[in-house]
């Protein structure tokens, strides 16, 4: 299977990560949306639930460059969004 191993935007080389698993209808967030396809096509920061091969529980395996997870999470500081690496706490505090 051929695929895409560099960023288009960036020219970084992509390396595997983690993207969260989100299940079920994600909000829609235009912004984030139009940011994510023009800023950060790759960060792949989340991922809609069952779309891909191996995904295990809230964690699954993706190609991402890390400029675009910077350029995300910088976009998500200054336009108040929460950090993608807060997903984690949220779940994991949610247990108790
Ligand atoms: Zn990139």
């Amino acid at each position: 299977m051929d695929q895409e191993i560099t960023c288009k935007l960036h020219g970084t080389r992509l390396r595997s990560g983690v993207a969260h698993v989100s299940y079920g209808l994600p909000s829609p967030d235009p912004d984030l949306e139009r940011a994510r396809v023009e800023l950060f096509p790759n960060s792949r920061s989340t991922v809609a639930g069952g779309c891909l091969f191996g995904a295990i529980g809230d964690d699954c395996e993706v190609m991402i460059c890390d400029q675009c997870r910077e350029a995300e999470n910088r976009w998500r500081k200054e336009n108040g969004r929460r950090d993608w690496i807060g997903f984690d706490d949220i779940l994991a505090s949610a247990d108790g």
